[in-house]
């Protein structure tokens, strides 16, 4: 498997957010990607450092407005406050009460879901090297069958104008659009992360060229709350191009197996040609978030079945956190789909 990956990742370096009402330690850490790499590095996968794709890309998903404020708000902070270490909001907009305002600190509030994305010096170049890495992926994808994306930080709670979830740029739904433009053809969305994919929904939620699918956790009780429903299926041209399958939190590895051989199965229906893979490794069950209970055999499964498919097939890093056998569960989903693909095809 080709592994594209970018050290400039490491220059965001989150402190601590906001988890069920507490001040806790960041999950999303740099720490994450030096083990992932590692682990692919040391289970022989064709490591390669991302290429630079710029800005028009990701154009496809966000709006142009989101995009001038992440690439201007670190040079602002002095708007807010002598001195600044991050930014973060001290305010949301909610759907009430909507208008952009002018100044910086209310934008933040604008473009922020929640206090888990603080912006600091280098985290611009960070989220763009991110978006880079997914491109690059794709890129290989298109040409070569298959290829991994080692992103981060990950982007699948990022919607069309607001980072949220540890989120900026959508690596998933910029990938994603990146293949249906250039195969100019119906590309499928399957995200396998514990939480439910926000962001890619909100960016294809009207759209019938992209099919998104979410295997998640039952957000009821767990992020991002306020979507992953049953009954959230897209609107307009989009209708019937959107499904959930919210699990019973501690679901195991036959109740995931399951959703994802159902997600394969509509895409497959809907006339998906190509497909990019949310790959959340959060549903292990040794991950700190704790809602599903997927074993590291049953990421090989997953891995299998996601490489059954004849599709190219982009995958993209989204959460999943420091434990044991974080990179185990790498190596064992990329194990997976090459055993599905044969290794020397792409
Ligand atoms: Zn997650």
């Amino acid at each position: 498997m080709k592994v594209f990956h970018s050290p400039a990742s490491l220059l965001h370096a989150p402190v601590t957010y906001f988890r069920r009402g507490k001040a806790i330690p960041h999950l999303e850490q740099p720490a994450r990607y030096e083990l992932l790499l590692n682990a692919a590095f040391t289970a022989g996968h064709d490591i390669e450092l991302a290429g630079v794709f710029g800005i028009e890309p990701i154009q496809k998903v966000h709006s142009s407005r989101y995009l001038s404020f992440l690439k201007e708000a670190w040079d602002r902070r002095s708007e807010i406050e002598p001195g600044l270490e991050h930014i973060l909001p001290s305010h949301f907009k909610r759907p009430e009460m909507d208008q952009y305002p002018k100044h910086i600190i209310g934008q933040v509030g604008f473009h922020m879901a929640d206090l888990s994305t603080p912006i600091h010096e280098r985290t611009y170049e960070a989220v763009m090297a991110s978006s880079d890495i997914a491109l690059s992926a794709a890129k290989h994808a298109i040409a070569h069958g298959h290829a991994y994306g080692l992103c981060r930080p990950p982007g699948h709670h990022a919607s069309v104008e607001s980072a949220g979830g540890f989120c900026f740029i959508n690596n998933t739904a910029v990938a994603a659009a990146y293949m249906r433009d250039t195969l100019n053809c119906r590309v499928g969305v399957i995200d396998i992360d514990v939480h439910h994919g926000n962001g890619t929904q909100n960016v294809f939620y009207s759209n019938e060229d992209v099919v998104t699918v979410s295997i998640h956790a039952d957000p009821s009780n767990f992020m991002p709350y306020y979507a992953g429903y049953a009954d959230e299926t897209g609107v307009s041209a989009g209708l019937g191009y959107n499904l959930n399958l919210p699990l019973p939190h501690g679901s195991g590895d036959q109740i995931y197996l399951n959703a994802i051989a159902y997600a394969l199965e509509f895409c497959q229906r809907q006339g998906v040609e190509a497909l990019v893979v949310a790959l959340g490794l959060d549903a292990s069950e040794e991950d700190p978030n704790g809602a599903l209970a997927v074993t590291t055999r049953g990421f090989f499964a997953c891995g299998q079945l996601l490489g059954s498919t004849k599709w190219p097939t982009t995958l993209v890093q989204e959460g999943g956190y420091l434990s044991e056998i974080l990179g185990e569960n790498l190596k064992a989903v990329l194990g997976g789909f090459d055993s599905s693909r044969g290794s020397l095809a792409g």
